[in-house]
């Protein structure tokens, strides 16, 4: 004869999907008990969580930097780097940015995003909210500047 423990055990294996709705009731039916556990999991692991989550984070960003870039792709600083939508969001992709770098890699990386740095992507928001400017981006800027011909006497120096 087989134990209680082997005998859930081999029901569970039996019949997996009836364990699953069983389980999936108990928990609609029972939400405070839900809610407990899990506060008292996320007490007692804490760090760990904390540690995965940072993990994860910094895991999606660097598969974000391997395709877009490593360096700002304006001043080509390695600091401070964060990913751009250019041209400003337009409302199609997620504003947060673990949303964002979720978005952009199950969209298979696309087109119309770079890596900036701080400082550049500060600089971007700024020119674009500047009332004088009209929406216009860091880009827009930078090309009416090239066409100057003293472009090469502002920037190296
Ligand atoms: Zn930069």
């Amino acid at each position: 004869m087989f134990s209680g423990a082997e005998r859930t055990k081999r029901y569970k294996l039996v019949h997996p999907d009836k364990v699953r709705q069983t389980e999936r009731n108990y928990r609609k039916s029972h939400p405070q008990k839900m809610k407990d556990k899990k506060a008292r999991y996320y007490l007692k692991h804490r760090e760990e969580i904390r540690k995965k989550a940072k993990e994860e984070l910094k895991n999606l960003f660097n598969l974000c930097l391997d395709h877009y870039g490593r360096s700002c792709s304006l001043c080509k600083s390695e600091n401070n780097l964060v990913i751009d939508h250019v041209g400003g969001n337009n409302g199609d992709s997620p504003k947060n940015y673990r949303t964002l770098w979720v978005w952009i890699i199950k969209n298979a990386f696309p087109f119309g995003f770079r890596t900036l740095c701080g400082s550049c992507n500060r600089l971007d928001g700024l020119i674009r909210h500047h009332p004088l400017l009209g929406g216009k981006g860091i880009d827009d800027i930078l090309e009416k500047m090239r066409d100057r011909s003293n472009y090469n006497a502002l920037f190296k120096s």
